[in-house]
């Protein structure tokens, strides 16, 4: 039997990887997992899992060849951006249709991002380097405001500041320079951590794109409207909804620019997850990823392939593009759905949930998943980077999508309390 082999690339094995197995059984389809988990015991997690490093992505990509010496690979597929770079490399070797490595690793770095966008004419708002150690004075650098600090390889808006002046630059700088010292980080091997970037702030409603290359072709899978105001000063996200409201001319300018973020950065191949901005200065392209929306937020799209009764989900959708299989083609369905990632309050251990059972009966919702470990710390934005949980609906139009989530949020509780006696050295400022 030929059974055809996926090499996918992850830096923890949860709900994504989970769907991914999931989509490979039904199809049939050896999964083969690449992660970073630890490198130092054979087969910890029972998986047989490949451990590599991939703050290293060549030497990963090495390893990886090295132990799938004589095995057919017929696909290679990354979720979460630290992974994307090793894929990229691994895929090259193997000579599979894949983003080039240069491409992904300008996806990595926010500053390469910006540098490559300007260069192809895209708008970008003015972007600087600015060093960590010691922070410099603002005014010296020539930094306006409001402007955004961020660090330059983090994701999930983790870090990602809001300073209005002087005073919250300073605070916020400094905010960033201890997450970036702080040891959940380091232990990343993450590069740029001495260093942030620093970008005039873009007024304006954000929009998310979910992408599918096709060596070199683009399809926009959906756009998702981000209807909350995301003005600061931290970034978390919170209700994803598609289809989109803006008008057709709106929705047509942001698939030009996301076609044309894609060609600046030359990406070519395989899942991209993209956010911008629109104001009356026109579309601006905030980042583009180099892998599918992340989490359980896929579970938001589902597609109708020709001729078949049960729809699929994206990463079903993705193993069938990455294997030339029939039905990587398939249009979303026709309902408007959206997802919720429930909003950290405060940081503090999360001691109780309540309402669950009210949310799940909200009219639209199709499901709840709390994801925070009970008696766990959690840590709120800029810190943090994982949510409570998250909430799915879907209704016949966008608007009642995002209302079934926002009442079944309001019937959510959350008891967090402060961690005694030991602080988390993230949360000492507050
Ligand atoms: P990450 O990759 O960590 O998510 P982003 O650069 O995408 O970092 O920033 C996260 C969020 O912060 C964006 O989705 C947006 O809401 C906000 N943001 C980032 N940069 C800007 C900016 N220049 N102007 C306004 N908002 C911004």
């Amino acid at each position: 039997m030929n059974r055809k082999r996926i090499l996918l690339f992850a830096t923890k094995l949860g709900y994504q990887t989970r769907s991914f197995q999931a989509a490979a059984d039904k199809l049939g389809v050896e999964l083969v997992y690449v992660t970073d988990r630890c490198s130092h015991l054979d087969d910890p997690w029972n998986d047989q899992a490949l451990p590599v490093h991939f703050e290293l992505p060549e030497g990963a990509a090495g390893a990886v060849l090295e132990r799938q010496r004589g095995v057919p690979v017929d696909g290679v597929l990354a979720v979460g951006d630290r992974p994307t770079g090793a894929a990229a490399y691994v895929a090259r070797g193997l000579g599979l249709p894949h983003n080039h490595p240069a491409s992904v690793e300008a996806c990595r770095s926010k500053l390469r991002m910006r540098e490559v966008l300007r260069d192809a004419g895209m708008p970008v708002p003015w972007f600087r380097a600015v060093t960590l150690d010691p922070i410099p004075e603002p005014a010296l650098l020539g930094i306006h405001y409001p402007c955004v600090l961020k660090p330059i390889s983090l994701s999930a808006s983790q870090g990602v500041v809001r300073a209005n002046n002087r005073e919250e630059f300073l605070a916020g700088a400094a905010r960033v320079k201890r997450l970036l010292d702080s040891p959940e980080v380091r232990a990343t091997r993450e590069p740029h951590r001495d260093q942030m970037l620093v970008e005039g702030y873009l007024e304006g409603r954000e929009v998310a794109v979910e992408g599918l290359l096709t060596e070199g072709t683009q399809r926009v899978l959906a756009i998702f409207d981000k209807p909350d105001p995301l003005e600061g000063p931290y970034f978390e996200e919170t209700i994803y909804v598609t289809p989109s409201r803006l008008d057709v001319a709106e929705q047509s300018a942001v698939e030009q620019s996301f076609a044309g973020a894609v060609r600046a950065l030359g990406l070519t191949h395989g899942p991209v997850h993209a956010e911008f901005r629109l104001n009356e200065q026109g579309v601006w392209p905030i980042e583009v990823a180099a892998r599918p929306i992340g989490g359980l937020c896929a579970r938001a799209l589902r597609f109708i392939a020709p001729g078949e009764e049960e729809m699929i989900g994206l990463e079903e959708l993705l193993l069938r593009h990455e294997l030339r299989l029939p039905g990587s083609d398939a249009p979303r369905e026709t309902a408007a759905s959206g997802v919720m990632m429930i909003p950290v309050p405060r940081s503090g251990i999360l001691e109780k949930v309540e309402g669950e059972e009210d949310a799940r009966a909200t009219p639209g919702i199709t499901s709840l998943e709390i994801t925070a470990r009970l008696h766990d710390f959690i840590a709120a934005w800029p810190e943090g980077s994982s949510y409570l949980g998250f909430l799915f609906a879907r209704a016949s139009e966008p608007v009642a999508v995002e209302h079934a989530l926002r009442a079944a949020h309001s019937k959510l509780r959350f008891t967090l309390s402060p961690r005694l006696p030991v602080e988390h050295p993230l949360s000492r400022q507050r």
